[in-house]
């Protein structure tokens, strides 16, 4: 079982579409299980409702992307569960562990007022996959060392305690092209960018998403060949198209004389690919009453399913209610 998280940090775009998100619904085991990690959204500073509301969005994105409701849920939905594993793993975690730690190191460095979640959330990573017993975890290269500190800490607790947790592993994700910035072709597509005019949003209006697909940074020159290095801008915009309708980027180039036609064409196919996406979207976040019940389902399951995990570990680490008898 595979388990995959993504942070509400912004809106999601096109890259999380085809890069993930898509390839999810198509490629994923029927075990899988995602989750919206908005608690990993606050370990820097954060606006509460606004983080309420990405939550929400990409949850709706996410079910309306297609992955069976039956497979997420929100990762504060599970807080105490979270709360109590993420306890005992910090009393098996030391802290030399946690502070070698390179984003950690990255993120905090010369940082007044550094949050202290943003040291332990490793730890809270680690009971999101050991709590749902994942086998495998899809991360990229700068969170393998976070898979690695679970891996260690699962082994070290089934070593010194008693056998509970599945010792999980990275493996790569299932990914699609990177998608880059449509302004600044030398970066990706990111939910962080502080500037929205080349990110391509699931939500964005057709009419926007043309004009920021028009805008597009391309190259001085005037045929439309494939060539990533020399001409990053065209190359992501074939790259797209490729992720959109299929086929190879090179192959597709020959298909046209100016980027203005690329441009037409590509607006074209981003459009039609996230049509459904948003309008399901839309539907489901203009019903909260259906986006709650299929949060509360979601969050039941998921704790349910980690439950005899926390209840075990917690009794052989000498907490809880001794096994047979509750307090009467
Ligand atoms: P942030 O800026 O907060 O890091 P992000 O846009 O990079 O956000 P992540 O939450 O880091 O998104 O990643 C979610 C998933 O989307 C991951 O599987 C990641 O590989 C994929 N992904 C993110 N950006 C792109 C992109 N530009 N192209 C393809 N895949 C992407
Ligand atoms: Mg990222």
């Amino acid at each position: 079982m595979r388990l995959s998280g993504i942070t509400p940090s912004g809106h999601p775009h096109l890259g999380n579409h085809l890069g993930a998100v898509r390839r999810w619904v198509s490629d994923g085991g029927p075990d899988d299980l995602y989750f919206v990690s908005d608690l990993h959204a606050m370990t820097t500073s954060h606006d509460p409702s606004r983080l309420r509301a990405r939550t929400s969005e990409m949850l709706a994105v996410l079910v309306a992307s297609g992955i069976p409701a039956e497979r997420v849920f929100v990762q504060s939905d599970l807080a105490r569960e979270l709360g109590a594993l993420t306890w005992v793993l910090e009393c098996t975690c030391s802290y030399g562990e946690a502070a070698r730690m390179i984003q950690f190191k990255e993120k905090g460095r010369g940082q007044a007022g550094v949050r202290l979640s943003l040291l332990t959330y490793p730890v809270l990573m680690a009971a999101d996959i050991l709590l749902q017993g994942a086998e495998e975890v899809p991360v990229g290269l700068d969170q393998n060392q976070h898979v690695e500190l679970a891996r260690a800490l699962s082994r070290r607790f089934n070593g010194t305690y008693g056998e509970v947790f599945t010792v999980p592993r990275a493996v790569l994700p299932l990914t699609g092209a990177r998608v880059r910035d449509l302004t600044d072709p030398t970066r990706k597509m990111s939910k962080s960018a502080r500037d929205a005019a080349g990110v391509v949003f699931v939500l964005d209006e057709p009419d926007l998403v043309r004009r920021k697909v028009r805008r597009a940074v391309t190259d001085g020159c005037a045929d439309v060949v494939y060539a990533p290095d020399e001409r990053p801008g065209v190359a992501n915009l074939l790259e797209i198209l490729a992720g959109c309708r299929g086929g190879r980027p090179a192959d597709l180039a020959a298909g046209f004389t100016s980027y203005g036609a690329l441009k037409e064409a590509v607006a074209d196919a981003v459009v039609e690919t996230l049509r459904p996406v948003r309008e399901r979207t839309v539907e489901l976040l203009a019903d909260p009453g259906e986006l709650a019940r299929i949060r509360a389902e979601g969050a039941a399951r998921a704790a349910e399913r980690g439950e005899h995990r926390l209840t075990s570990a917690m009794r052989l680490i000498g907490a809880g209610a001794p096994a047979g008898g509750r307090r009467a």
